[in-house]
């Protein structure tokens, strides 16, 4: 295979932390969320020292800008797995600092523009999504498709991110949209397997956590005002199905969804809610629908903050 760079950079800044060339072709491509939101000279600022030992082929910067720091030839040092690296191009994407690691449109919008340009320049005519580790570290891609892997298989991180990985079923149906290639199904006609729905996020939290403990690979959506934990998103029913019997077996209420939607926060609150409910008496919050959406965003339960704020102002 020759190896190429893509011509949509707009910086270059070579990192000595790779191992040469690539053992195997590639054809996988790992997005990761850099935790932070950096410009692209930045993301390869952070794998210029190679006291750092790690590094990654692209960076993407948080307006959308992209950088090189390791050549498409070479083996980045990026997912905590040699043999996904080997294979694989990785690509840091500028993100926020806390679950979900959201990442803004322009970002997005280049992740898309490069995993396209990439698949182009090595004759890939699919971009795939199987939302599965097993199944993807064990399939074996035809010569025309590209796989997406995810650092949180291989280490035990979030990377890259419940935001990113939420949509990764759209990225593949987008990028495959733009080689041409057979149109798949938009991420909502995926099926995702349904293991609990709450209103109250503190006890959707606690059955993520559940899901987690018992080695499934979950995530939690919000949708409609609730909460919801699932699982997977598969484009064939029958791995749907699978995906089911093997949560059911663990005890857990499954069934098959093809609805979903934002991918929520997971992670603990900063302040409590007595906290939160000064600072909006204090009109730090905004009001109405905004107050709402920017709480709700900030990973807060609105309800519980709404009741902190009539009780003190009783
Ligand atoms: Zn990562």
């Amino acid at each position: 295979m020759g190896y190429t760079n893509s011509s949509l950079i707009s910086y270059t800044q070579l990192s000595p932390n790779h191992s040469g060339q690539r053992t195997h072709s590639i054809d996988r491509i790992t997005p990761h969320c850099v935790v932070g939101q950096l410009s692209c000279e930045s993301i390869c600022g952070c794998f210029t020292s190679p006291s750092r030992e790690a590094s990654c082929n692209y960076g993407i910067g948080t307006d959308g800008r992209i950088s090189l720091c390791v050549e498409e030839k070479n083996r980045s040092w990026c997912s905590s797995s040699n043999a996904n690296d080997q294979r694989a191009i990785t690509i840091e994407c500028a993100s926020d600092t806390t679950e979900p690691y959201a990442m803004n449109d322009k970002v997005y919008a280049s992740l898309i523009n490069l995993c396209t340009d990439i698949c182009k320049r090595y004759g890939k005519k699919k971009l795939l999504w199987f939302a599965d580790k097993d199944k993807s570290l064990n399939y074996n891609p035809a010569a025309d498709e590209m796989i997406i892997t995810v650092h949180r298989w291989f280490s035990n991180k979030s990377c890259p991110g419940n935001w990113l990985y939420a949509r990764l079923g759209d990225l593949a149906t987008k990028v495959t949209a733009n080689l041409g290639g057979s149109t798949s199904p938009t991420a909502d006609n995926l099926y995702r397997v349904q293991v609990g729905a709450y209103k109250n996020k503190a006890n959707a939290e606690a059955q993520l956590n559940r899901v987690k403990a018992a080695g499934f690979d979950t995530y939690m959506v919000q949708v409609d005002g609730m909460y919801k934990i699932q699982v997977g998103a598969y484009r064939q029913k029958a791995n749907a199905d699978s995906m089911m019997a093997k949560l059911k077996s663990a005890s857990f209420d499954a069934f098959v969804t093809t609805k979903s939607g934002t991918a929520a926060s997971s992670a603990p609150t900063k302040k409590s809610i007595d906290e939160i409910a000064r600072e909006v008496i204090r009109g730090d919050w905004g009001n109405g629908a905004d107050r709402k959406d920017r709480l709700t965003a900030a990973g807060y339960d609105y309800e519980a903050v709404q009741a902190r704020v009539n009780a003190l102002l009783g």
